[in-house]
């Protein structure tokens, strides 16, 4: 008779007339983690099958084929690039493993410091929040709303839940209220592109908010797959500026706080899993201005590669970080000033943030400079430069 095997699917003839139980005796198949099926009908260990029958045996645990690699348990997520399957408590133990190493090996932050990770709601920040506060860090929540309809309101109720239900603390932001626009509104008046100016706000607001309220460093929950893409894109175009700049941990200068990514070394698979299993409630939902944007084309091709060679993704950044980046870094730094408007460091006379809103807004910043003084923009996060979107003054 055939008796046919699921995940993985295979076929083996064994001999009928005997009992459910001793065909699986027989394959070495434990009778609790698997259903025994003929014709739509589930089978007991004591049923009879007999020569003509098909039998199909499907596991029931996802997984329970598969071996957690730390405590030998039945795994729930598999991890292609490290060759290896984890149950539920020993992949959360991986991630808080990697996030530690991470900090560690880039001296993030220690005990002491008091640490402000910006919340979008999604996935990654809300479990880089979650890791935080379990590893016993000082850290407190900062939400920017950027007034994207629906989906801002969705993610700012995501992040007050997760903070209430932890009784952390959450700091708000409106970039409407406060600086009085938003973003749709920059992406249509501006002459950036709309992630652009995003990425631009989101910066400065992060800067300004931890100085404002003490804060000795700022997370973010960016991931090993946002930082490869952003590394392709910038290697495409050989943006040696921003490739320099692209590291975990960026030092504090006059004016501008330590900011740090303690998930570059975990895929966005591992952090969606990870605040899933935490039974963290995020926002599934990408922006919709995002739709087609060019990081995400990068991801798109970073997830073919990693198809085909599990690990490429790893090999290029973390390689980067171990073999690349020193031959990128330069000693020149640029000279800060304060933004005349806003009193934020700058090269110039006002900053990248008041010189967009000022645009937005049509508004004049001043009299026009003597000097051909322009601004170079102090980007941070850094991005490809086709979402960056020109337009440097
Ligand atoms: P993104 O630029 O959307 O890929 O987000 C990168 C990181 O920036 C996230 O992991 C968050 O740490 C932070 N972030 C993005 N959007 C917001 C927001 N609206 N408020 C606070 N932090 C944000
Ligand atoms: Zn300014």
């Amino acid at each position: 008779m055939k008796v046919k095997l699921r995940n993985p699917d295979r076929e083996v003839e064994t001999s009928g007339n005997r009992k459910v139980r001793d065909i699986l005796r027989e394959l070495d198949l434990d009778p609790d983690t698997v259903l025994v099926i003929r014709d739509r009908e589930l089978l007991m260990r004591e049923d009879h099958v007999t020569e003509g029958d098909l039998v199909e045996i499907r596991p029931v645990i996802s997984g329970g084929a598969i071996k957690c690699r730390r405590c030998g348990g039945a795994a729930v997520v598999e991890i292609r690039r490290h060759n290896a399957a984890f149950c539920r408590g020993c992949f959360l133990h991986h991630v808080r493993e990697q996030v530690k190493r991470a900090i560690k090996a880039y001296a993030m932050f220690g005990p002491e410091d008091r640490v402000l990770v910006a919340v979008s709601g999604g996935k990654d920040s809300l479990g880089l929040w979650d890791v935080l506060l379990n590893l016993g860090y000082r850290v407190t929540g900062l939400y920017l709303g950027l007034g994207i309809g629906q989906y801002s309101h969705g993610s700012a109720e995501v992040a007050r839940r997760f903070a209430e239900d932890r009784r952390a603390t959450l700091l708000e932001v409106d970039l409407a209220q406060t600086y009085g626009f938003d973003v749709p509104t920059a992406g249509r008046r501006g002459s950036r592109s709309t992630c652009a100016v995003c990425g631009l706000s989101k910066r400065y607001v992060f800067n300004r908010a931890a100085l404002e309220h003490g804060f000795d460093v700022v997370a973010t929950g960016h991931n090993l797959d946002d930082e490869a893409a952003t590394l392709l894109g910038n290697t495409l175009r050989w943006q040696t500026e921003y490739i320099a700049r692209q590291f975990p941990v960026l030092p504090a200068a006059e004016g501008m706080v330590r900011k740090v990514k303690p998930l570059h070394r975990l895929s966005e698979l591992e952090t969606a899993a990870y605040a899933f299993l935490r039974r963290i409630d995020y926002v599934v939902e990408e922006c919709p201005l995002v739709a087609g944007n060019t990081q995400l084309r990068y991801k798109g091709a970073m997830n073919g590669l990693e198809a085909g060679s599990p690990g490429t993704k790893a090999q290029f950044f973390l390689g980067y970080l171990d073999r690349g980046a020193p031959l990128f870094r330069s000693e020149e730094r640029a000279k800060l000033r304060e933004c005349e408007r806003c009193g934020q460091p700058t090269t110039g006379r006002f900053c990248a943030f008041c010189r967009a809103r000022a645009q937005i807004l049509g508004e004049r910043l001043g009299p026009p400079p003597a000097d051909r003084e322009v601004a170079v923009e102090l980007s941070e996060e850094v991005l490809p430069a086709e979402i960056y979107g020109g337009a440097m003054p």
